[in-house]
């Protein structure tokens, strides 16, 4: 899943390659993805792109005062197409094709554009085209942008207050902080050297201010490292540039101890236990479920 430093990425190629750029159509071929109905999709068409924004992991467009806002979920990706003028007209159907954004051609008679795609059979990709990208329910409920200078250590301790829930659900949960998800999540916590499980109320403040750090200083990296890579090698980067985020059985690069798993229904935590936990391992239900 895209999370703050590709979309933050993207924003950015799109600022480079689409703004002052006018907009000949959108097709929209996953029509479950399309979350508004007034203003409709043809209002865009004509309109020129002035500007690329990025709301937690939200991508929004702006064209002449219309918003594109874009959320790319767990499976999603955008795909930039040099020339779209021989790309076939969209259908919808069982690919992974969601939404086709069509350029006017330039000087040189390409007709660039990008395509929204989304893998798999769950599709929680989600388009919406409003005056407002603040309506966007989504949008609307953010917590702070961790990049944002306002996101200090103090800042912080007050959103953790007196927060009973476990640190890794508390970093991922984008009413309290915008922008991490599951891959970034682990990453930050391995960086401050803290227990997935641990809650968020038993912190120190300094505890506080070391996970304040590991917050803005893996962000800050991941983006640096994504920064002027084009939109289809950003997904290979982020892979790449992850310590522990997917990488159970290997060794952590900073200690040599195994990267250890705690999976869950849908998805699975990594972290390393003699960074992370004094060597401790987590309990997993399926790891039990298996000894059994
Ligand atoms: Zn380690």
């Amino acid at each position: 899943m895209p999370e703050l430093p590709e979309v933050e990425s993207l924003a950015h190629f799109l600022r480079e390659r689409a703004v002052g750029r006018t907009i000949l159509g959108v097709d929209v071929v996953a029509i479950q993805a399309l979350k508004t109905f007034d203003p409709p999709v043809t209002a865009l068409g004509g309109l020129t792109i002035t500007g690329v924004a990025r709301h937690g992991k939200f991508l929004d467009l702006d064209c002449d005062g219309l918003h594109l806002v874009m959320h790319l979920a767990r499976a999603g990706w955008l795909r930039w197409r040099d020339d779209l003028s021989g790309a076939k007209p969209v259908r919808p159907g069982k690919g992974p094709l969601a939404a086709r954004v069509r350029l006017a051609p330039d000087d040189e008679g390409l007709a660039p554009g990008f395509e929204l795609t989304e893998a798999g059979t769950q599709k929680r990709l989600a388009i919406y085209i409003t005056k407002n990208p603040d309506e966007v329910p989504g949008v609307a409920a953010l917590g702070p942008d961790p990049l944002d200078e306002s996101f200090t250590a103090d800042a912080l301790r007050r959103i953790i207050g007196g927060n009973r829930t476990q640190i890794k659900g508390l970093l991922r949960d984008q009413k309290v902080i915008a922008g991490i998800g599951n891959a970034y999540s682990d990453e930050v916590l391995h960086a401050a050297r803290m227990s997935p499980f641990k809650v968020a109320a038993t912190l120190t403040d300094a505890q506080i201010a070391d996970l304040h750090e590991a917050i803005v200083t893996t962000l800050r990296e991941a983006v640096e490292r994504a920064h002027g890579l084009a939109a289809k090698d950003l997904k290979a980067e982020k892979k790449s540039g992850l310590r522990v985020h997917n990488r159970a059985g290997q060794l952590c690069d900073v200690c040599g101890d195994t990267i250890r798993e705690v999976s869950f229904a849908d998805s699975a935590l990594q972290y390393c236990p003699t960074c992370q936990t004094a060597g401790k391992l987590l309990a997993d239900r399926r790891l039990s479920r298996l000894l059994k």
